[in-house]
């Protein structure tokens, strides 16, 4: 922007937004300076947050669910959740089936010999070391392949394009995902030999985007990828001279019963222990070709230094419960353990954070419901940090979905989604994309979030008590 243009907007804008502050707030919505305080202190100062990222990412990598890996990064949440302080620090195992990756490639035979660039969807069927052969039969759409004939399918290989675009409140994955999800059954149930989709993601690199699918309605499964965004494109073009198009495709994946997950969690014990409790989470495990820095290592690493904030100042009213949800990404298993044992609690608030590392840009609560009060409150609390409500926002979330079915009220704090499709569930998710500045914002979030709801912090026993 220019700077003069700059100028006269900002003098423009000034004035009247101090005089609503003046005229049309009352004063029940002015933000107790201590809280403030706690949020002004964590957007600058945070290092918790980063500190928990960084170690995860570089000491443990990736941690596919339910794998050695994922059982690593569990030690080493205990270890750390231990060290800076949280109270009740255990581990709640669970069993579920384990999907685990082993070669895979794609290339095109004829017309024109070339390699592509491939990953597989979680449990997908595997083409065996010697891979598959089959003809290209091309879809515009997942709606354009359930109303297929089936003779159109039968023995090919399915490819399903689409143009994804990002979007800051990510709504494209909704649309966009179906033929990743749905997808390989359809195909399935026609006959395929197998299936590739171009990649659910907003990039132009040759970074494949795998994710979970299922096969449902007792599909049987097929060796089912994701080509990178560039190889689609290219795919198409090849497709649109007009010849008939052979791929061959190896994508080798194990599938085994009787897998190890589970969800660590660690409290900030409140003063009174019957209060309701706040729950605050994100997922531990990542996919297995970065390091799931943005999904979700920084999701745990924000919660947790905000649990961390109230705790260094002091003792809530209430308990905070900070989890760290295991094998969230092949299908919310932790989240569904979770709830199956303590989803009948008192919750005052259930909340995650699973959207990457970008700012915060807005929020919504059923409290605006509820408690209109409260809602006006977190709303004159977040605003310094440029964050709006949004009424018209609704429960998300995985890994507390489940709690929140049974009953648990809910909070969104939605980050910046522009950019997280670009990176979401490829091997470009590392640490490089996490802006220290955004991350701040996001503890700050949270920080002024659970300080609103905490139902008043006294200072604790470490404080030094004044005569
Ligand atoms: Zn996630
Ligand atoms: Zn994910």
């Amino acid at each position: 922007m220019n700077k003069h243009l700059f100028a006269a907007l900002f003098l423009s804008a000034a004035p009247a937004i101090a005089q609503q502050s003046i005229s049309t707030l009352p004063p029940s919505v002015v933000t107790d300076p201590r809280i403030a305080a706690l949020r002004d202190n964590a957007l600058v100062n945070d290092h918790y947050a980063w500190d928990i990222t960084e170690g995860l990412t570089t000491e443990v990598g990736q941690r596919l669910a339910a794998t050695e890996a994922e059982a690593r990064a569990r030690e080493w949440a205990v270890r750390r959740l231990t060290a800076i302080g949280f109270a009740n620090v255990h581990v709640e195992p669970f069993t579920m089936p384990v999907w685990t990756r082993g070669a895979e490639s794609a290339e095109i035979v004829s017309p024109f010999p070339q390699k592509l660039v491939v990953a597989a969807l979680g449990y997908s069927g595997s083409t065996g070391p010697g891979g598959v052969t089959g003809q290209i039969a091309y879809f515009p759409s997942v709606d354009a392949l359930r109303v297929a004939p089936e003779s159109a399918v039968r023995d090919k290989i399915v490819f399903i394009d689409h143009n994804m675009m990002p979007a800051q409140d990510g709504s494209g994955y909704g649309q966009f995902g179906a033929p990743r999800r749905q997808g390989p059954t359809i195909a399935s149930l026609k006959g395929a030999l197998a299936i590739v989709i171009r990649s659910i993601g907003t990039d132009h690199h040759r970074n494949p985007h795998t994710g979970v699918q299922y096969f449902t309605d007792g599909a049987k499964p097929i060796p089912a990828g994701a080509l990178t965004v560039p190889d689609a494109e290219q795919l198409v073009r090849i497709l649109k001279r007009g010849q008939p198009v052979t791929m061959h495709l190896t994508l080798v994946s194990q599938k085994a019963e009787g897998g190890h997950s589970g969800n660590v969690i660690a409290e900030v014990p409140g003063r009174d222990p019957k209060a309701p409790i706040l729950l605050v989470g994100g997922h531990l495990d990542s996919w297995d070709q970065g390091t799931g820095a943005i999904d979700d290592a920084s999701g745990v690493a924000v919660v947790t230094a905000a649990a961390k904030h109230i705790m260094d100042a002091g003792r809530p009213a209430r308990t905070i419960r900070v989890v760290w949800f295991g094998a969230e990404e092949p299908g919310g298993f932790g989240g569904e353990a979770y709830a199956k044992t303590h989803g009948t609690e008192h919750y005052a608030i259930a909340g995650e954070s699973d959207f990457g590392a970008d700012r915060v840009w807005r929020f919504s609560t059923q409290l605006m419901k509820t408690d209109p009060a409260l809602y006006e409150e977190l709303t004159a609390a977040l605003a310094p940090l440029g964050i709006t409500k949004n009424d018209e926002g609704d429960a998300d979330g995985t890994d507390v979905g489940p709690t929140i079915k049974a009953g648990a009220p809910w909070v969104s704090l939605n980050q910046d989604g522009t950019r997280y499709f670009d990176y979401h569930h490829t091997p470009d998710d590392t640490l490089d994309k996490i802006d220290p500045v955004q991350l701040r914002q996001n503890v700050a979030a949270w920080t002024t979030m659970l300080a609103i709801l905490s139902g008043g912090i006294e200072p604790g026993p470490k404080q030094p008590k004044r005569r």
